[in-house]
């Protein structure tokens, strides 16, 4: 590098925010960093206040508190509303905005976290169908008793907004870290890659691997993000399969999902977790547009192939590709 380039070596700024239940960590280079930082994380509380599911006066609130009446949510909540349902509907029902009553049945909202009685279960499985959100313009109706969340979403429509928000402010390098879920904007200011470690499910300090990411996400669905041991000494985690109300246990233990959406990859990273291995495969085998990191519970690494020059694999771990057919 020439001592030219490395005396504009833009400003660094760095931002932490606590919201959506998790720590977000934002860096950005460049004159305008700090201001548009600032900007970033008022977007970012403002659409917890409108998505949070325990606030009353969020969009999410209203929508589960409607008694069956449509309800006018903002442009944010559509968009969540209207992908959750289109990526639901892809994945024959493995992501449903529409779990939250067996999400609190389990307790992963609260920190009292249990194994459900099975009729409470049952009872509250039948409130569960996102083909019963229906949207128009504004408006969104659920039947009596539905109620969504958008929690395994969220997360990566802010960093979009994020992002979004920094573009329109001329920054072109940033990182932004919301709980583990990354999004990269542009390269580092040196025109390098950003560089991004993706966790090992078994020892969630250690590494699988890093990635060389620039303009994309990177997010990650794990059985360590939050779990709990129950009675019976076997292990509950947090994503939960709509079709028996348990935690999905279709031998995947993660599902990391690199994509330019991060929204989209949030989804899926969630709904592909719950499908499985192979469903998993031949998803992204007949979709474009995004790569996968699959973890397997008999500790197997998969990944594909379209990440071949962009992933360091950690020693101890042998890699299968993934191949489009
Ligand atoms: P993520 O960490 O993005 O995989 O999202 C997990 C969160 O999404 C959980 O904490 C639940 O609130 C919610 N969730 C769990 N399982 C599902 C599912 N199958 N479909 C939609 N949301 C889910
Ligand atoms: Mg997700």
């Amino acid at each position: 590098m020439s001592a030219e380039s490395s005396s504009e070596e833009p400003e660094l700024c760095v931002r932490d925010v606590f919201a959506m239940d998790t720590f977000m960590h934002l860096k950005a280079y460049g004159e305008h960093a700090d201001t548009t930082l600032g900007k970033a994380i008022e977007r970012i509380l403002l659409l917890e206040d409108k998505l949070s599911v325990k606030s009353e006066q969020s969009d999410t609130w209203a929508i589960n508190h409607s008694d069956g009446k449509a309800v006018s949510v903002s442009k944010d909540t559509m968009t969540l509303l209207r992908k959750g349902i289109e990526i639901g509907e892809k994945t024959n029902g493995a992501l449903d905005i529409t779990l939250y009553p067996v999400i609190t049945a389990w307790g992963f909202t609260m920190d009292k976290q249990q194994i459900p009685d099975t009729q409470l279960l049952a009872d509250r499985m039948s409130l569960v169908d996102y083909t019963g959100v229906l949207t128009d313009g504004d408006l969104v109706s659920v039947p009596d008793g539905m109620q969504v969340d958008f929690g395994a979403l969220a997360k990566g429509y802010t960093s979009d907004c994020v992002i979004e928000i920094l573009k329109k402010n001329d920054v072109n390098s940033a990182l932004v870290n919301l709980g583990g879920n990354v999004h990269a904007l542009g390269s580092k200011p040196d025109g390098s890659f950003w560089k991004v470690g993706v966790q090992n499910p078994f020892f969630p300090s250690e590494q699988i691997c890093t990635l060389d990411i620039s303009d994309m996400a990177v997010i990650t669905s794990g059985n360590y993000e939050r779990y709990f041991t129950g009675s019976d000494g076997k292990k509950y985690w947090h994503i939960i399969d709509p079709k028996d109300g348990y935690p999905a246990d279709n031998g995947l233990v993660s599902v990391t999902i690199i994509g330019k959406s991060g929204l989209v990859s949030d989804a899926l990273s969630t709904a592909l977790f719950v499908l499985g291995t192979e469903e998993a495969i031949r998803y992204w085998q007949e979709e474009e547009g995004f790569e996968m990191i699959l973890v397997t519970d008999d500790a197997k690494l998969y990944y594909t192939e379209g990440l071949t020059e962009f992933i360091q694999i950690s020693k101890a771990w042998n890699a299968n590709v993934i191949f489009r057919e």
